[in-house]
This record gives structure tokens, C-alpha cells and sequence, in this order.
């Protein structure tokens, strides 16, 4: 077993990390910024280095100060969460030539995953249905590209292929804006992303997000959890989501969810993962993987009983998979709204003081937060503060239990979205099932 793991994250994912260790026994070094020094997780691990000053860039981005933290407390592996260095291929090798255990996927499947033309090709190879598209790089041959695009139909989406976080993408309308789109996000790729590569996809125009879990060990062992439904966005990021998706059969999920799972087998893929999709009139169209645990995970533990991060850990550790895909049995319903330090309204950040907190409680109702009375949210990182998960029986119960507990749930000295929240819950069409991706903007009148 491994005895100690080094936390390469903070705020709520670094907390939920360091209990999962916890419950293993095992021991945990918490790396931290010097606007960190009072993060829960900090202040309740075994151990605690600083590794530098309070911008990512210097600190959770630095892959040497944090090697070297690894190397002066004695651990034997590092988990890097979601976000900061989760997804990133050179570390993750750097993180294993120095000897240490990588709690995630092998580097080439990282790399492999990045680049969204050599991940769609994986996965049409091995059989999980993806976006019609060009199939690969478009290439200088103007008559080609607008030939693919004719056959595609319009609109379509011009992706860089290295794009990421919802940047380098472009919808085409018509094939008098195509040649000029694409040399507009290849350009854009360059500078961003140093890969000037980009590709063509049919674009969608009213999608829901829909995305299976997966977990795979080291022995050819891989199930999924089943679906998560994520249509409630703003500017690509999501602010509910929810397990399973609302309308999707039975047949649908041990359908897609086997794909998935089978996808691993064929990959060699290691540890938790996410396959995303777009689904629409009944398909599914497969977009990307992640290569990590998500935010969103909480709803998966909720209505599987599966502990992520904890399998996480255990497939690190060379360990088979506890669960065959027929111990996987779908309970209730779960709900995820995260909590946001920011305007409700403007969404403008709100960071500071957080003079008073209390906590929301009851049946089903999970807080994973690293908030607490006095704790000063830094300026420097993403909002979210913590994620409130409600599970019930079905959906309307996990529904009723959420109202309730964000009603319960109190943080003063600070502006939350807590009020979107509650809108949002209260919502007709969300409260239906199944809006798409861009209900959200357009009742915010985005
Ligand atoms: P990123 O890695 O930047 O998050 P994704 O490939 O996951 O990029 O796409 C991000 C979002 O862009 C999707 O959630 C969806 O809203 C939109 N999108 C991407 N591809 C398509 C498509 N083919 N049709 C419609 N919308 C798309």
C-alpha cells in the first residue's frame, strides 16, 4: 500500500483528497501557496510545505518545487486533483521518473487525451460514437476543407486541437465565413496553445452534456458509474449537475456506459476518467475525456456508493478493482450545486473575509467545503468555494432537499451564487428535466 501522498492542490478537492487518505491510513503532505498557509487541508495534514508565492503560476504551476516537496517529506505518491498540473502530461512523467506514483492515468494516455483529434480517433477506433467531423487535421486544401464541410452540413465548429477550457473553438454558418474561421482559430491556436492544428465538427446546435465515469485498474479491469448530466452552464463552466441524467434509459446507459469502459480496455487507461459527450435527439456524441476526477463527482459517490478518490488511490497502489459492472447498482438521485465566492448577479469575484458560516445538514445532504468562520478567500484562484450535494430517493426528493439546504446554508462577509442557486432550483424547466446547454445564459439573458 502506498504510505504517504503528497496533495498537489488546494481548497475543497485538496481537503476531499486528504480524507480519503485518511480513511486508507494514510499519510498526507498538504503543498501550499503562501496565500495558502490556512486552508483546512494545510492545517490538518501530517505535513506541510510551502512551495511558493501566491500565483499559480509560481506555486501549484511550478513542477520542480513541487518534485522537490515530494522528495523532502519521504512521499511515495502524488495527487494532482483536477485543475493546476491534473492534466498534464510532462508532469505526470516527471512526477514518475523521480520515483514517486502518479495517482492518475499513464503519461501517454494524458497526452493522448489532450490532443482532441488523436483522442477522437481512439475513441472511433475503439467504438464510442463521436461528433461527425473531418476526421482528422484540416489540412491547406481550401476545395477539401469546404468539401468536408458541404458533407458535414453547416453550421459546423472549427476545434483546435489542443484547445481546452472552452477557448479555440469557432461556429461557421455558411461556407462564405469557412476558409477565413478556421485561418482566424488557427492562428488563435498558435499563440494559445502552440499547436496551430484544428479540425472540423458538426455543430450541435442544442445539445444537453452529458458524461460517463469510468474507472479502470491495472490488471484489464474497467466499469463505468454511470451518467452525469452537466447542461447547467455559464461561459462554458458548469454550475449544476446532477446523477443520473433525467430520460436516459436503462438501454442507453449499459449501452454507452460499456463503450466507455471497453475503450479503457483497448487504451490501457489507469485510474478514474471522464468521457464527455454531447447528446442530442437521442445520440451521443463523444467530445473529449478527462483524464482526472471531476468537480462533479460527488453525485456519481452519491448514487453508486463508490468512492472515487478512494479507487483512485487503490489503482494507484496496483490494486484490483473492487466492483464488477454488475456490483454497480443506481440509487436515487443526486444533485450538485457549486458554491461560488461571486456576485449572483454580476458574478463578479467576491473574495475576503468570511465572517460567518454555518453549514446545511439533514438526510443526504453532503458539504464538501474547505471554508469555515475567518477564513479570508485569496483573490488569486477560481471562486468555488465548495460544492453542496443533495441525494434522495428521486429526483423531486433530492430536489426538495436541496431547496432546503440551501436555505439552511449561511456565509456572511462574502457574496455567493446561493441565490442563483435557489432560482435555479426553483426553475420550471429545470425542475422538468433535460434543458440543454444554453438554458442557463439565456434565463440569465446572456
Ligand atoms: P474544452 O476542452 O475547451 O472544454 P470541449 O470540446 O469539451 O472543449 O467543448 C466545450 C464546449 O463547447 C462543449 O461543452 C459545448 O458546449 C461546445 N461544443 C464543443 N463541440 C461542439 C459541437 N460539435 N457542437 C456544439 N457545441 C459544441
Amino acid at each position: 500500500m502506498i504510505e504517504k501522498v503528497l496533495i498537489a492542490n488546494r481548497g475543497e478537492i485538496a481537503l476531499r483528497i486528504l480524507r480519503a487518505c485518511r480513511e486508507l491510513g494514510i499519510k498526507t503532505v498538504a503543498v501550499h501557496s503562501e496565500a495558502d498557509r490556512d486552508l483546512k487541508h494545510v492545517l490538518l495534514a501530517d505535513e506541510s510545505v510551502c512551495i511558493g508565492p501566491a500565483p499559480s503560476r509560481d506555486s501549484y504551476l511550478q513542477i520542480p518545487a513541487i518534485i522537490s516537496a515530494a522528495e523532502v517529506t519521504d512521499t511515495v505518491a502524488i495527487h494532482p486533483g483536477y485543475g493546476f498540473l491534473s492534466e498534464n502530461a510532462d508532469f505526470a512523467e516527471r512526477v514518475e521518473r523521480s520515483g514517486f506514483i502518479f495517482i492518475g492515468p499513464r503519461p501517454e494516455t494524458i497526452r493522448l487525451m489532450g490532443d482532441k483529434v488523436s483522442a477522437i480517433n481512439a475513441m472511433r477506433a475503439a467504438g464510442v460514437p463521436c461528433v461527425p467531423g473531418s476526421d482528422g487535421p484540416l489540412d491547406e486544401d481550401k476545395r477539401r476543407t469546404m468539401e468536408i464541410a458541404r458533407q458535414i452540413g453547416y453550421p459546423v465548429i472549427i476545434k483546435a486541437a489542443g484547445g481546452g477550457g472552452g477557448r479555440g473553438m469557432r461556429v461557421v454558418h455558411s461556407e462564405a465565413t469557412l476558409l477565413n474561421s478556421i485561418a482566424l482559430t488557427r492562428a488563435e491556436a498558435a499563440a494559445a496553445f502552440g499547436n496551430e492544428t484544428v479540425y472540423m465538427e458538426k455543430y450541435l446546435e442544442n445539445p444537453r452534456h452529458i458524461e460517463f465515469q469510468v474507472l479502470a485498474d491495472q490488471h484489464g479491469n474497467a466499469i463505468h458509474l454511470g451518467e452525469r448530466d452537466c447542461s447547467m452552464q455559464r461561459r462554458h463552466q458548469k454550475v449544476v449537475e446532477e446523477a443520473p441524467a433525467p430520460g436516459i434509459t436503462e438501454e442507453q446507459r449499459r449501452r454507452i456506459g460499456e463503450r466507455c469502459a471497453e475503450a479503457c480496455r483497448t487504451i490501457g487507461y489507469r485510474g478514474a476518467g471522464t468521457f464527455e459527450f454531447l447528446y442530442e435527439n437521442g445520440e451521443f456524441y463523444f467530445i473529449e475525456m478527462n483524464t482526472r476526477v471531476q468537480v462533479e463527482h460527488p453525485v456519481t459517490e452519491m448514487i453508486t456508493g463508490v468512492d472515487i478518490v478512494r479507487e483512485q488511490i487503490r489503482i494507484a497502489a496496483d490494486e484490483p478493482l473492487r466492483y464488477r459492472q454488475e456490483d454497480i447498482e443506481i440509487r436515487g438521485h443526486a444533485i450538485e450545486c457549486r458554491i461560488n465566492a461571486e456576485d449572483s448577479e454580476t458574478f463578479r469575484p467576491s473574495p475576503g473575509r468570511i465572517e460567518e458560516f454555518h453549514g446545511p445538514g439533514g438526510p443526504g445532504i453532503r458539504l464538501d467545503t474547505h471554508i469555515y468562520s475567518g477564513y479570508v478567500v485569496p483573490p488569486y484562484y477560481d471562486s468555488m468555494i465548495g460544492k453542496l450535494i443533495a441525494h434522495g430517493e428521486d429526483r423531486d426528493s433530492a430536489l426538495a432537499r436541496m431547496c432546503n439546504a440551501l436555505r439552511e446554508t449561511v456565509i456572511e462577509g462574502i457574496s455567493t451564487n446561493i441565490p442563483l442557486q435557489r432560482q435555479i432550483m426553483k426553475d420550471v424547466a429545470f425542475r422538468a428535466g433535460g434543458a440543454n446547454i444554453h438554458y442557463l445564459e439565456k434565463k440569465l439573458g446572456m
